[in-house]
This record gives structure tokens, C-alpha cells and sequence, in this order.
């Protein structure tokens, strides 16, 4: 291990990779077998079921891809385009920013409504460019539902009430990396096109697999795309996934992870699993206040319940608090990317994740912060997630008592 110490846990709350829970490591220590055998389906067919309930929806279609998340990007992209279509794509993060960059290199024109990074998707611009866009040249809007770079939550179902109010037919693509699983995601009622998300941050697997949905009106549109695609064309799963099979080889523990996953989040409920995730979340901007710190999110509105960046005081690097965490404390803290560079740090609140975990990795960041020169006060952001959590829980007891 890398650093300094290796006994107890290295406290892991970069946003993803998230923390692996036991049941699942050991769901994924199996055998490999064959995955052409007549058994192979009773593990795989509920597996696309299950994903459909996270996604929220029905009418959707779900695949599986042995890759990480950014291979489900360009799955959602070149199944359904064709090179020199058109999109539309707000920018407001690294994560934003890359998915723009793939789909440039896909040959796909991309035009960037940029927005002031700590902000997310426009609503109402979207609604312009799509009004002036009136033969319909723009084939899809591309959104990041939660920029993991800045701890931004974008309102997909805005998104959706622009596109009609426009009355334009472009596909909303939206990436889902680090919401889906955590915070509520309706792929249905939102009126989702492509949705994509990756194993290893709500799913709380390792990385290793990409996983997309599509809409009826999505597949339609597969027939005509031009985009190049060899391995992560959809159609060779659909003649081989209906009976529970894959076009290549699987990834087999990350499926039997896939299994327990879903279990678990079931188990817990999803309405739990994602007011789970706002009161972990609602703890971390209670210790941020305390410090007198304020969030990159510009706003309330904006602040994601799955990551909170963390700004740093001028004249300090949250590369240095980031150092100082990891190699004397053990605990790893996400760092600012790009634009972002240096002047926040990020704690990771989403997966496998309770109260005094996420105070750990609080107390951790107050320490590191303290050693560079910050001046916070020790305990004090302890301290502030601590009122936070015993009250919420207390509002709960009462709540249960009333019933
Ligand atoms: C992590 C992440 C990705 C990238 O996924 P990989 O699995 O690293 O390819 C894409 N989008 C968002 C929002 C992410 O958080």
C-alpha cells in the first residue's frame, strides 16, 4: 500500500472508485465458469431486471459492456449518430468537458454552451438554441446529470420540459456516472433518451463495467446511425442478451458484484438508499460551513448529494491538503481537475457509506487542512456533521414514534 501506514483502513472517499462492501467482494470470489453454459442465464437475466428498476423505467432497454464509463458514452453516441450530426452540450466540468471532447472524436459536431463551472445545465438556454434551431439540425442534448469534477446536480427533468416547450425531437443523452444508484434518477417520467453509468461509484463495484439504457424513440434512431462501432455496437446484444447471453466474453465476478449490488440496494429500498445519500450529504455541507469554506456549487440548488467539493482559502492548494491526508492520514480525498486545479478538494459521499465512515474522512480533511496552514478549528467541522446526523436521526425516531 501506498503511504506511510498500513494498518486499518485506508479511509477511500475519492468519488469513485467508492468503498466495495464485504458481501459484494465476496459475491465476485467465485470460480470462473462458462458463460455459453445452459446455467449462465439465471445469473445474467435478472441482472438487465434489476438495472431496469435502478434506471426507474419500464419501457427502457438495458446493456451491459465490459468497460468503464466512458465506454458507455461512446456506446450511447455512435449507436445512435452519424458523423457531422449535431449536438448540444452545456459545459460546466472535467466530466462534462471529456464527454464533449469523445464525441468530437467521433467525427459529431458538438456545440458547447459553457457554464460557469459550480452552475450546470441551463434550462433556458437549452430551450433558446433549440427554438433557433428551426430545421431541426441539433440530434441530441447531452447532460451530465452530476459533474463529479465540481459536485453539481443538473435538473434532467428541466432539461426535458425545455426540449418539448422548444416542441424540438433531439434524444436527451445523459450521463449518469455518479447518480445513478445514489440519488433519484427517473429515466421514464424524466423522459430520458441514453442513459450511461459505470460499476464502480452508486453500483459500489469495482470498476469494469459500463452500463447504458435506451429508449424505444433511441433504438429507433440505431438503424440509421453512421457512427463507426465495432465493439460496443448495441445490436450484437440484443440478438444474443434475451437469452442471457453476451456478445464476448463477460466480465463474470463483476456480474455475480452486479448481483449482490442490485440486492443490496433493493434490501435498503431505493427511496432509503437515496435519502441515505442527501443526509450524508446534508452532514458534509454542515462541516464545510463550519469551517467557514464554501462549496464550488454556486448555489443550493446545484449542491450534489454524492460529492461535495470543497473550496480552499486563496493562498492555499487543496493539492496540499490532498497530500497531506493521504500520506499521513490514510485517507484519500478527491482533487480538483483541470479549470478546478488546486483550489478545491472533494469528499466522495456516495456507495457503501454510513455516519461515522463519512465523519472519519471529515475529521481527516479538518487535520490535513490544519497541518498546511488552513485555520479551521479542530472539531469544529466534526463537530457541526455531528449535530447534523443525531438531530436528523432524532427527527426520525420521533417520526417513527408518531406513527
Ligand atoms: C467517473 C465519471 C465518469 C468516467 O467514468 P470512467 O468509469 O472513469 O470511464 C464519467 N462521468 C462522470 C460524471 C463520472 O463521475
Amino acid at each position: 500500500m501506498a503511504g506511510a501506514r498500513c494498518s486499518g483502513r485506508n479511509f477511500l472517499f475519492v468519488p469513485g472508485p467508492t468503498n466495495v462492501p464485504d458481501r459484494i467482494l465476496r459475491a465476485m470470489h467465485i470460480p470462473m465458469e462458462d458463460h455459453r453454459s445452459p446455467d449462465f442465464p439465471k445469473l445474467t437475466v435478472p441482472l438487465f431486471d434489476g438495472m431496469k428498476k435502478v434506471y426507474q423505467t419500464d419501457e427502457g432497454r438495458v446493456v451491459i459492456f465490459p468497460s468503464s464509463g466512458t465506454g458507455a458514452w461512446e456506446a450511447a453516441l455512435t449507436n445512435t449518430r452519424s458523423p457531422g450530426d449535431k449536438l448540444l452540450a452545456p459545459r460546466f466540468g472535467q466530466f462534462s468537458h471529456l464527454w464533449i471532447e469523445l464525441a468530437r472524436r467521433h467525427g459529431l459536431e458538438v456545440i458547447v454552451q459553457e457554464e460557469v463551472w459550480g452552475t450546470g445545465a441551463n434550462p433556458d438556454r437549452i430551450e433558446d438554441a433549440l427554438r433557433a434551431d428551426k430545421n431541426h439540425e441539433i440530434k441530441g442534448v447531452l447532460v451530465v446529470h452530476n459533474e463529479t469534477a465540481t459536485g453539481v446536480t443538473s435538473d434532467v427533468a428541466a432539461v426535458r420540459r425545455a426540449i418539448d416547450a422548444a416542441g424540438h425531437p433531439a434524444l436527451l443523452y445523459v450521463d449518469g456516472v455518479s447518480s445513478i444508484g445514489s440519488l433519484d434518477f427517473q429515466f421514464d417520467e424524466w423522459g430520458v433518451d441514453l442513459a450511461i453509468t459505470g460499476s464502480q461509484k452508486g453500483m459500489m463495484l469495482p470498476a469494469g463495467l459500463g452500463i447504458l439504457c435506451a429508449s424505444p424513440k433511441a433504438l429507433a434512431q440505431m438503424e440509421n446511425a453512421k457512427c463507426t462501432r465495432a465493439y460496443f455496437n448495441l445490436a450484437d446484444h440484443f440478438n444474443t442478451n434475451p437469452g442471457g447471453y453476451f456478445p464476448y466474453t463477460p466480465a463474470l465476478p463483476l456480474l455475480y458484484g452486479l448481483r449482490e449490488s442490485l440486492a443490496m440496494l433493493f434490501e435498503e429500498g431505493l427511496e432509503n438508499v437515496f435519502a441515505r445519500h442527501r443526509y450524508l450529504a446534508s452532514g458534509t455541507r454542515a462541516a464545510a460551513e463550519a469551517w467557514g469554506l464554501s462549496l464550488c456549487a454556486k448555489a443550493p440548488k446545484w449542491q450534489s448529494d454524492t460529492v461535495s467539493a470543497i473550496m480552499v482559502p486563496e493562498g492555499f492548494s487543496g493539492a496540499d491538503v490532498i497530500s497531506r491526508a493521504y500520506n499521513r492520514y490514510n485517507l484519500a480525498l478527491g482533487a480538483g481537475l483541470s479549470e478546478m486545479a488546486g483550489k478545491l478538494f472533494r469528499i466522495g459521499h456516495l456507495g457503501d457509506l454510513n455516519e461515522l465512515m463519512l465523519l472519519g474522512a471529515i475529521s481527516g480533511a479538518e487535520m490535513a487542512m490544519r497541518d498546511v496552514g488552513i485555520p479551521v478549528e479542530l472539531g469544529s467541522g466534526v463537530a457541526a456533521a455531528q449535530e447534523c446526523f443525531r438531530n436528523a436521526d432524532g427527527a426520525a425516531e420521533q417520526r417513527l414514534a408518531a406513527e
